[in-house]
């Protein structure tokens, strides 16, 4: 029994920190097989239980284990239509349940996923179900938008995505690109070409059309999947000098042209917050501030970063500098930024729900040099815009939400929901497919249907014998 991982191939911390090369790189065919052979194949998968969209991960890993990298590969896009963005950039929740975790460490469930597409054929084009002839609209082509229209195309519905930006993919177009190279979510849309589904971009609900109107056009139902892509303020004075930049534009403009917003010169780049989009951002810049520096300021201690170990460990040695318990208080300079002026803080008062605060500790203030800010407080679903009638639910969660049990808005016929990763908000797209299909078949006095198989093919016939394939379904 080897309790321990096959390492993943990186890049170390000074040569990756260099470029926008990917930092991880694929198991060869060997390890792939060696790390799958370590998997138990429990009778209980708690990985595939941890799925958002219980992806059959036991089942790809058995068939890799076998060397059998097509069927692996077949069975990995036959549940996940991302699975090559997933692949690179899931947060990975099964690897925390999986019983070897326990022992050692977890199967590299995702890095497996990777291998199943790297040296299978997973480009295997999905099957829709005879024609419905029955119209739903989707306004959001992030991976909520994407797995819906999935969900309902393989269900026999034509389905027409409408998207703000000139491009598919949401938030997934902001991801670094020494994570996700780019060419990733082309290769899984490349799959839904012979479904019956229309991406219309550079269409904006509530500045083009509403949902209403959609469904007024003859859409028998609309799925507003729009998460959470307008940047928060911090609200302190200096915050629109030129050189302070919001996080997800700065990113997205980093992956769409190879200057970015800054261009590549040294800078002093000083990046406000800790979440994954702040390390994102602060590990961008290092790639591009040519010699200068950059350095997170976070109001609370280093254990209480946001940021998922995967961002923390992997920016180890990249040679970012870190100001813990410090908050920013205003941005100075005058045409361009010249420092920012940060207050230390100390433990407050527990708010409303129990969760510890911060508060800042009167004369600390001190100025810290630089000439760009980048601020990372977070984001938030855009929903001026859109009529008021929807009424969504913006609550813990910063996406907008349909407030019905089965993520109906206000007006009949809307659906509106999210996710706070790629995975989870497919899950939703998945969840609200499922709920628009109950809410036509009941419409039209037929009832709904399960997803069908997305080959139209007996699917056990694919498999190799002594697979029996998923045994744990939510
Ligand atoms: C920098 C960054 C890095 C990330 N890294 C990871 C990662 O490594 N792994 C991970 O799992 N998750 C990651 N995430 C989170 C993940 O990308 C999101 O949780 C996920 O994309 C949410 O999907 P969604 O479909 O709900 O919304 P989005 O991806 O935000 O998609 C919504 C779409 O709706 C469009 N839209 C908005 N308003 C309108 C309108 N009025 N009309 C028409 N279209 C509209 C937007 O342009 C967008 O394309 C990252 C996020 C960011 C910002
Ligand atoms: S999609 Fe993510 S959580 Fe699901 S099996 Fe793959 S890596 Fe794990
Ligand atoms: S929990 Fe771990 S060991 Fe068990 S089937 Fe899943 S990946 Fe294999």
């Amino acid at each position: 029994m080897r309790y321990q991982r096959i390492p993943i191939p990186e890049d170390e911390g000074g040569v990756r920190a260099a470029d926008f090369e990917e930092i991880l790189h694929a198991y060869s065919k060997e390890e792939a097989i060696l790390e799958a052979q370590r998997c138990l194949q429990c009778a209980m998968p708690f990985c595939v239980q941890a799925c958002p969209i219980t992806q059959d991960c036991r089942g790809y890993i058995s068939l890799i284990a076998q060397e059998k990298f097509n069927e692996a590969a077949l069975l990995t896009v036959q549940d996940n239509p991302l699975a090559t963005v997933l692949c690179k950039t899931c947060y990975h929740y099964c690897e925390e349940d999986c019983v070897m975790g326990g022992k050692g460490t977890p199967i590299a469930i995702r890095h497996l996923k990777r291998a199943a597409l790297e040296f299978g054929n997973g480009q295997v084009m999905y099957v829709p179900s005879a024609p419905k002839n029955q119209r739903i609209a989707v306004i959001g082509g992030g991976p909520a938008g994407i797995m819906a229209a999935w969900e309902l195309c393989l269900r026999g519905y034509s389905v027409t995505i409408y998207e703000a930006q000139p491009f598919m993919g949401g938030q997934v177009e902001t991801i670094p690109k020494y994570h996700l190279t780019g060419d990733e979510l082309d290769w899984d849309l490349g799959r839904l070409r012979n479904l019956d589904l229309t991406f219309v971009t550079g269409k904006r609900a509530g500045v083009d059309f509403t949902p209403e109107s959609l469904l007024q056009e003859g859409y028998l139902a609309v799925y507003v999947a729009i998460g959470a892509s307008a940047p928060r303020i911090l609200g302190i004075p200096g915050e629109h000098l030129p050189g302070v930049f919001a996080a997800l534009p700065f990113l997205l403009a980093m992956n769409k042209g190879p200057e970015g917003l800054f261009g590549r010169k040294e800078r002093q780049v000083v990046v406000v917050g800790a979440g994954d989009v702040a390390f994102d951002a602060a590990r961008s810049s290092l790639r591009i501030a040519k010699g200068g520096q950059v350095t997170v300021i976070y109001r609370k201690g280093r254990e209480d970063m946001p940021a998922g170990e995967d961002e923390t460990t992997e920016s180890e040695g990249e040679g970012l500098r870190f100001i813990f318990h410090r908050s920013p208080v205003r941005i100075l300079g005058t045409g361009q930024v010249e420092g920012i002026v940060v207050q230390s803080t100390g433990a407050g008062p527990p708010d409303a729900r129990g969760r510890p605060t911060v508060v800042l500790l009167p004369g600390t203030e001190e100025t810290i040099p630089c000439d760009t800010v980048i601020v990372a407080a977070g984001e938030i679903g855009n929903v001026a815009d859109l009529p008021k009638e929807l009424d969504f639910k913006l609550g813990p969660q910063p996406w907008p939400e349909g407030k019905k049990p089965d993520w109906m808005t206000d007006v009949e016929g809307v659906f509106a929901s999210g996710g706070q990763s790629v995975v989870y908000a497919m899950a939703a797209g998945t969840r609200t497919a499922e709920a628009i299909d109950a809410y036509v078949a009941k419409k039209t006095g037929r009832s709904p249907a399960p997803r069908p198989d997305p080959f139209a093919r007996p699917i056990r016939a694919q498999l190799p014998e002594g697979y029996g394939g998923p045994t744990w379904h939510l």
